[in-house]
């Protein structure tokens, strides 16, 4: 009816472009008064009146002026430019753009309908100044990706909704960078989020789905009831990361390290990683082997292989899992790294990290924003990992409304980045499919994080035992009705002429077959993997603390070293104190200055690196040293640029890297985890500014360092530096929680020193690379001592000693005069040592414990045996009493002390115990320290 109207009009010779408004006007004085326009214009606008459809009593005010514009377009386009065209092109242009960035708003991207979607004012062509009247309008694409120069707005439209609004969301507008936007509206725009996919890759797809789906049907069948955190509703993933894997693969990729949690573990290992099904049944039968230490639960375990892809073998990598949700994420960066480093792969390419979330702990846990923060920093960057959200919309029992999350997206922290999101239906497999390309590819292309937001929902409760219409009811009354997403699309495919049910069912039972056999079900599973394709851990395996280590080092080889990284580059202002730290370490090297302790250090990683390991440390300050002892990286004071002295010893190529990290603990300490565990070679240090940060790291430590080995028989090297000592700085910068890792220790797990000079240090770390056992070392590290006159050693010292777990007494003391011990670890020994040599006593021995664990019961029954006059044996300690040593290490002084004189309690000296960990006033402090030095030497 409204083409009769515009076709009238175009026939009437009095309306030309340019006129319209004027018509405009004569119709609104019509409505006004019929008489105020000639008679001519009053049958005209009559005409139209009588011409309106069944029904309709009059045609709209702003209908009839929106055909005159239109109409007055029109003739514009043909013939001069129109200005009001020229507007609408410009409204059409916004539209575009409102789709492209609100369009996920409206897409129909939730297989249970659930979804709360909002109506998108940006996408009303009222809000662009445009209506349904232009919808037949043609106008330029130019800014599309749709392959034609002009098109209908209806057209336009059509395409974008196809795009952005059906099952796949793509948010991508708010990246900053052109380039990648771009980019994303060409893949998407090109092919309409729909590409047209051919027989092979849909039976491929149908495939995956039938595995994902057999593999739960087959163990809820034969383990009913019992948890197995089943992939049910989320059967899509599966096809994901296979794309992803072989994606990779065809991008020459080498290695793929997948983190995930326990949802739809079971299915990856089986589905994916070609774990035997009948280790998997042995698993659930209970009557897996007992290898070693507690083991942990079959969703938690990770999984090696080596598959096929159209590059060639890759190795897969799944890490192991606690179950604290997104721990793993920055472990499996740190793994990643490892192994990109290994391959001297710095723009990432032949490594590539997965990892797969549950949405309400992608929301949720702070380590997620840490892990993304770290994704573009020199220390810590991955070449981009891909990020997959099983995204059940509920987690455990909790709902999205009202009480998941503050924000409209599980990903939105993903923003933080500017990571693209792209969100998906998971019913929809071959927009799960696209989606995972336009992943991987984004990866590959800006060597950026990306994320995959598989919305799907969880067909059983959180677990096989537990009972979901409790606490979702109206979900899960759509849930039971919706058929799976194999049913829906083998049902797609048949109805294609694709596959006949009868072919769908004979793949299922071959794949059923195949799993009832104990086989493994990944058709591309390498049976005799390229082991060049991961480090190898042999040499490693099965020693233990006692295995001894040579840490001596030829001095003169090392004042060698000295001379190669005291040197800088011609021309290189350095600023007056670090000048002097340079100038004294000459010094030290050529023995005209005692060793310090940044020395020391600086020698130990020199000779480790010299030996043919590499060293990597990471922490906030560590370049300078929170304390400013360390100085390995030098900054010219002119121009700014930075001298790494360490990276330019001869015959040493570039293996010792050194970052200051971003302000985390918990995800920094994770990396560094993950890339201990990985790689056996190289020295891996995490320094924390003050040691009391550990405890924003406290998930790693409990979870992976003490526990790791022991449960997933995973190795790990890494060291930890921790500033502690009670030096009147408040409560928060003097402890290291010592008493927590000492609490932890148990079965050999970690080492836990503290040593107290810088022959110790140097000994100490060279310990924990030649010695070929790789087990977490904790070091309680000093401040003040990094400058203590009394805390120095010889060049002699570092050549041709060792690191003693336990330090006798050092004076010169008769041994038979002595009748009382004081035992102690750490920087209060100076304190001991200051207090007995003022009051001149000769009675006193003190004996330094510098391995706290494994206690050192051998060697400090060796250093006290000479002291058979004993009446007093004390274990004096700067912390509190329920902090420090006290309560984990009593029984082993006690044991100790009693082998030596049964008849001898051990003593305490120390402070009060005490709710925070050291006084905030200095004054307190001094008096606490006077007291219990007091106690354990005596008057002065
Ligand atoms: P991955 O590359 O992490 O899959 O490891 C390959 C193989 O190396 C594993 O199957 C283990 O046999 C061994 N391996 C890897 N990491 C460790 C570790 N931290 N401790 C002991 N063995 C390891």
């Amino acid at each position: 009816m409204q083409e009769k109207y515009i076709d009238r009009m175009r026939s009437s010779s009095s309306l030309s472009g340019g006129s319209a408004s004027y018509v405009e006007e004569l119709y609104e004085q019509y409505l006004d008064s019929e008489e105020s326009v000639s008679e001519e214009w009053r049958a005209y606008f009559k005409s139209i009146a009588s011409e309106l459809p069944a029904g309709q009593k009059d045609i709209s005010h702003a209908q009839v002026k929106e055909q005159f514009s239109q109409l007055s377009n029109r003739r514009k386009i043909s013939g001069t430019v129109s200005i009001e065209h020229e507007t609408k092109q410009v409204a059409v242009l916004e539209l575009i753009e409102a789709y492209r960035v609100r369009g996920h708003q409206v897409a129909s991207l939730d297989p249970l309908g659930l979804m709360e979607r909002k109506p998108v004012v940006d996408l009303a062509l009222g809000y662009h100044g445009l209506s349904e009247l232009d919808l037949n309008t043609k106008f330029q694409t130019k800014t599309l990706y749709f392959g034609e120069e002009q098109a209908t707005l209806k057209n336009i439209i059509d395409a974008l909704k196809k795009t952005y609004c059906t099952s796949v969301g793509a948010e991508f507008m708010h990246i900053v960078n052109s380039e990648e936007k771009k980019w994303f509206q060409e893949r998407l725009e090109s092919v309409q989020s729909h590409p047209k996919y051919d027989q092979q890759t849909k039976l491929k797809l149908l495939d995956r789905l039938i595995a994902a789906e057999g593999l739960e049907k087959y163990l809820g069948a034969k383990y009913p009831g019992t948890k197995r955190f089943g992939l049910e509703g989320g059967e899509s993933l599966i096809p994901i990361v296979d794309e992803l894997i072989q994606k990779a693969g065809s991008y020459n990729t080498k290695e793929v390290v997948i983190g995930m949690a326990h949802r739809g573990r079971l299915n990856v290992l089986i589905n994916t990683l070609g774990k035997k099904a009948s280790e998997l049944i042995d698993e659930f039968e209970g009557t897996a082997e007992y290898e070693m230490g507690s083991g942990d639960v079959k969703y938690h375990q990770g999984f090696s292989s080596n598959v096929m892809t159209p590059g060639g073998e890759i190795h897969l990598a799944l890490a192991f899992n606690p179950s604290h949700l997104e721990i793993v994420s920055p472990v499996v960066q740190g793994s990643a790294r490892a192994r990109q480093d290994k391959r001297r792969d710095l723009s990432g390419d032949t490594v590539v990290p997965i990892n797969i979330h549950g949405d309400a702990a992608f929301s949720g846990q702070g380590v997620v924003m840490e892990t993304l923060q770290m994704s573009q920093t020199r220390a810590y960057k991955t070449g981009g990992t891909v990020h997959i959200i099983i995204n059940n919309q509920v987690g455990f029992t909790t709902s999205k409304k009202e009480d998941a999350r503050s924000t409209e997206y599980c990903t939105d922290v993903a923003k933080v980045v500017e990571a693209p999101i792209l969100h998906v239906n998971g019913d929809d497999p071959e927009a799960v499919l696209f989606v995972s390309q336009l992943a991987i590819d984004y990866r590959f292309r800006f060597k950026k994080d990306i994320v995959i937001d598989l919305v799907c929902y969880r067909r059983r409760g959180h677990n096989e035992a537990d009972e979901p219409f409790g606490t979702q009811p109206l979900m899960y009354s759509i849930i039971r009705k919706l058929p799976s997403v194999l049913s829906q699309y083998s049902k797609s495919l048949v109805e294609h002429n694709q596959i006949t049910n009868q072919q769908i069912n004979q793949m299922a039972d071959e794949y059923r077959a195949n799993l009832e056999k104990g086989n493994s079900v990944v058709k591309g599973l390498v049976e005799d993997p390229d082991k060049a394709l991961f480090f190898d851990w042999t040499p490693y395996l099965g020693h233990d603390w006692d295995t001894p280590a040579d840490t001596t080092y030829d001095q003169q080889a090392l004042v060698e070293l000295a001379g190669e990284f005291c040197e800088v580059p011609e021309g290189f202002a350095l600023q007056r104190q670090v000048q002097k730290v340079i100038e004294d370490r000459k010094l030290m090297a050529s023995g005209e200055l005692p060793v310090n302790w940044g020395f020391a250090e600086t020698l130990a990683y020199g000779s480790i690196l010299k030996g043919g390991n590499s060293v990597r440390i990471t922490g906030q300050d560590v370049g300078r040293g929170t304390f400013s002892h360390r100085h390995a990286v030098l900054h010219h004071q002119k121009t700014g640029e930075s001298y790494v002295p360490l990276q330019n010893l001869q015959n040493v190529e570039k293996r010792f890297t050194i970052y200051d990290s971003f302000l985390s603990e918990l995800a920094v300490l994770g990396f560094e985890y993950g890339y201990a565990t990985t790689n056996p070679m190289t020295m891996v240090i995490w320094e924390a500014q003050f040691g009391d940060f550990a405890n924003g790291a406290q998930m790693i430590i409990d979870q992976f360092i003490t526990s790791g080995e022991h449960k997933w028989g995973r190795l790990c090297g890494l060291t930890m530096l921790l500033p502690h000592g009670y030096e009147g700085q408040g409560p928060e910068h003097s402890s290291a929680r010592l008493e927590r890792f000492l609490q932890l220790c148990a079965e050999h797990n970690i080492q836990v020193c503290v040593p107290t000079t810088p022959a110790q240090i140097f000994h100490l770390l060279r310990r924990q690379v030649i010695r070929p056992m790789r087990r977490p070392l904790v070091i309680m590290s000093p401040k003040s001592l990094l400058r203590h006159k009394e805390a120095v050693s010889t060049m002699e010292e570092l050549a041709n000693g060792s690191f003693k777990n336990v330090l006798p007494e050092t004076d010169d003391i008769s041994p038979e005069k002595v009748t009382r011990l004081v035992m102690c670890s750490g920087r209060v020994y100076y304190d001991l040592l200051e207090r007995r040599r003022q009051i001149n006593a000769e009675h006193i021995a003190i004996v330094r414990i510098e391995q706290l664990y494994p206690f050192p019961e051998e060697e400090l029954k060796a250093a006290i045996s000479e002291y058979k006059n004993l009446d007093k044996a004390i274990w004096c300690q700067e912390e509190p009493k329920n902090q420090g040593a006290w309560y984990s290490s009593h029984h082993h002084l006690k044991d100790v002390v009693h082998a030596h004189n049964e008849n001898l309690l051990v003593e305490f000296a120390g402070r009060e115990a005490s709710a925070a960990p050291a006084a905030g006033y200095m004054a307190l402090h001094l008096k606490q320290l006077e007291e219990f030095i007091t106690q354990a030497i005596g008057q002065k």
